[in-house]
Parts: C-alpha cells; structure tokens; sequence
C-alpha cells in the first residue's frame, strides 16, 4: 500500500474518469441524467449507460469522495452521509431490529449517547452503557447478551482522551457473534485505521478533522462487509441522508492535506501537553501521546505516524469558576463546542458539550467542573502555550 502522504494526495481521484480529463473532480449538481430507453453495446462499453440516475442513489462528486475515504480507511466501501450523526443513525436503522441490544462504552460522544437512548429505545432497541473507564474490554464482555448485536467505541473517547484495546475488543465481538462499530472521528485514518484491527465498520463526524476547516456538516461510514455495505447504501439511498456535491467537493479538497494536517495537529498537541503537565497551575494532563498517560503503552501500539492526535484535556486546579476566567482570558483559543479544525478551540464540557448530562453521569465519566477540553490547531505552538499561559496566570492570579 502507498504511503498515508500519497494517499491522501491522490486515493480516489482519477482524471481519466472525466471525459475533460479533470485533474480534480468537478462539482457535478445535477439531480438527474439522462438515460436511454435502448442502451447501445458502445454506451454500455464506454460505462456510461445506466451507471447515473438520481442524485439520492448516486451523484460523480461525492463517489470520489467515496472512494477516497474507503482507501484511506482500508475498506471495500465509503459512504458520506449529511451529518456524523445521520451516519450513527443509518449504521443503527440498517443493522438493527425490534429487540436488538447495543453494548456501548460509556464515553461515548455525547450525541451517539442521546441517539441510542432517547430515538432509538422508541423502536424497542437498547443500549448497555459500560464503564470501560480503566480501559479493560473484560467490562464490555459481562454485558453482552444474546440480544446484542453491535458494540460501538469511540476511538479514542473524549473528552477524557482514553483508549479502548480495538484488537481485543473486536475479538470478543466476533466470539459473541457480534458487529463492532468505531468512531474513529478523533483518531483518523492518519493514526488508526480500525477495520485493520478487527473492526466491522468505522464511522466519523467527516465535519471535524477529515474536512479539517469548520465549514462542512459531514459524516463517513466504511467498511468492507459486502452485506452490511449493501445495507446501509439501500437505507441511505431510500432515505436520502446525503451530502451536498458542494460539500463534498470540499471535503474531498480538505482530505488531500489530512496528513499534513493530523502531523502538525499532534505535534502542536505533544508539545501543548508536556506544557500543561508542567504548569503549576494544572492537576493534571490526559494526552495519550504523553509517558504519564496510564495507557501510553497501549497508545504506542494502536497509533501510527508517530503522532497521537489533536485532542486533550486537563483539569486546571480550581473549580469552576477558575475554569471561567481562564477561558475568558484566552486570546488564540476561541471558546466553542466541535474540534478538529485549523483553530484552536476551548471549551468546559460540564457547562457546554455535557450540559445535559446528569452530574452523576459526569463524574463517572471523568467529567469534572475543572475539566477543559482542548482542540489544538495550526497556529504557532510558541503562541498557542503563550495564550495559554497568560490565561492560567489570569485565572489564578486574580
Ligand atoms: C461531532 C461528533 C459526532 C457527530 O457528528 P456531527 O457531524 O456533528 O453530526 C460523532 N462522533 C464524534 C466523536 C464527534 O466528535
């Protein structure tokens, strides 16, 4: 296989697929094509005869996109869907029945937490949350029933930043006849691509690091099961849950710099964490890419390229208030809900993206008033830890 650089430049895109041999794909926005009632043997050669026909089935501009994702993930086939959640929700709807069970990490993203309970316990489906806080996948095993049929993991989960074992967890799903589902929006294919490691299907909000610049709603669904594959394309076809072909123009745009990116993100990040770890200020880091990281071992073995990603958090000595000032003070971080993007971005999960949570379901996910989620960008890294610096000192000084 080529390089992840190479990949990501090229995986997907073929000028000789356009009769103007376009070196990018063009936006291509029509709704519908023109068919023929009595297809020629030359049509039919030159592929061109019945292969279009409605933008909900199939449209040039998001296939490319398509295909792209699948060679970067290392699966037989990529859909995109209008949002991470709709493709949490196809993967549910297309695999799922009356009865079915769920077994789920607790710390999941917030949304999927929200989607398995709230909309989909309506269609008499339910989800086993399972505190897999230090990492042991035994925790995930003891609640499998014979009604469950999908295990679903983020990797890594945030905001704690911690790590499950994709191996062995795909291991225990497949002695259990079950399915399991990655989010592996944080990680990206740069560092981890899960079906390599077992995993039956990965899964992304595609509007965080893979389109990378904050301007598009996007989700992604791999895999390389024909019949899970062919399942998900009637439900996503019947329903429509597709991106815009502006959208994925930009998207299949923002994936050729991916690894660019995801290598300045993690370094930027490394060298953000080691800060924060020194700062009198701070209790304590969660990055997996640092020794102190109780998984950093683990980490080592499931991240590639050297690199462990953009995301961490800290918890800044103080409370709540503290953690205020302290996001009130910074100049280069802007204070937001999402990640992955060129920005960095701040925020305190309690008030913001956990908001509705329960507080003791907070606590026992890690979630703590003190606890500050951190998305680093592309900016500087001197000035990124000079914000954050100065914002600390603010925060505790006054
Ligand atoms: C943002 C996010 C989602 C949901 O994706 P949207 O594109 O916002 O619908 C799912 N999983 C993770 C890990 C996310 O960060």
């Amino acid at each position: 296989m080529a390089g992840i650089g190479t990949l990501s430049v090229h995986a997907g895109n073929n000028p000789d697929e356009w009769k103007c041999k376009a070196m990018w794909p063009p936006i291509v926005t029509s709704t519908t094509y023109k068919r023929s009632i009595v297809e020629s043997s030359k049509e039919q050669e030159e592929g061109i005869s019945s292969q279009y026909t409605y933008i909900r089935s199939t449209n040039p501009t998001r296939e490319c996109l398509e295909k792209s994702l699948a060679r970067l993930e290392e699966a037989e086939y990529g859909f995109v869907t209008n949002s991470g959640s709709t493709a949490i929700a196809i993967i549910l709807q297309s695999l799922l029945s009356s009865g079915d069970n769920i077994v789920v990490a607790e710390n999941v993203y917030f949304g999927s937490n929200i989607l398995m309970t709230d909309v989909f316990s309506k269609y008499k489906i339910t989800a086993s949350f399972v505190n897999v806080l230090n990492g042991d996948p035994e925790t995930i095993e003891s609640a499998i029933t014979e009604r469950t049929k999908l295990l679903w993991i983020d990797f890594p989960c945030n905001p704690s930043v911690e790590l499950i074992d994709i191996q062995k967890i795909s291991d225990i799903a497949h002695k259990k006849d079950c399915l399991l589902v990655v989010d592996n929006t944080l990680a990206t294919p740069y560092f981890t691509r899960p079906l390599s490691l077992g995993a039956d299907i990965v899964m992304h909000s595609g509007t965080k690091y893979l389109n990378g610049h904050s301007d598009v709603l996007m989700g992604v669904i791999c895999t390389s099961n024909t019949i899970i594959a062919e399942k998900i394309r009637n439900l996503l076809t019947t329903i429509g849950a597709v991106p815009s072909p502006f959208d994925c123009y930009l998207a299949n745009r923002s994936l050729r710099t991916l690894h660019v990116r995801m290598k300045a993100h993690a370094e930027n990040a490394l060298a953000v964490a080691k800060y924060l770890e020194s700062s009198q200020f701070v209790d304590s880091v969660s990055y997996p890419g640092l020794p102190s990281h109780p998984q950093h071992e683990l980490a080592k073995k499931l991240f590639s390229n050297d690199g462990y990603g953009g995301m961490l958090s800290f918890k800044i000595k103080g409370d709540l208030e503290t953690a205020k000032r302290f996001l009130k003070s910074l100049k280069i971080f802007t204070m937001a809900v999402s990640l992955g993007s060129l920005e960095s971005i701040a925020g305190v999960c309690t008030i913001m993206t956990h908001k509705a949570m329960k507080k003791e379901d907070k606590l026992r996910i890690g979630i703590t008033d003190n606890l500050i989620r951190l998305s680093i960008g592309l900016e500087d890294v001197d000035d990124i830890i000079n914000d954050l610096e100065q914002a600390l000192e603010a925060a505790e000084l006054s």
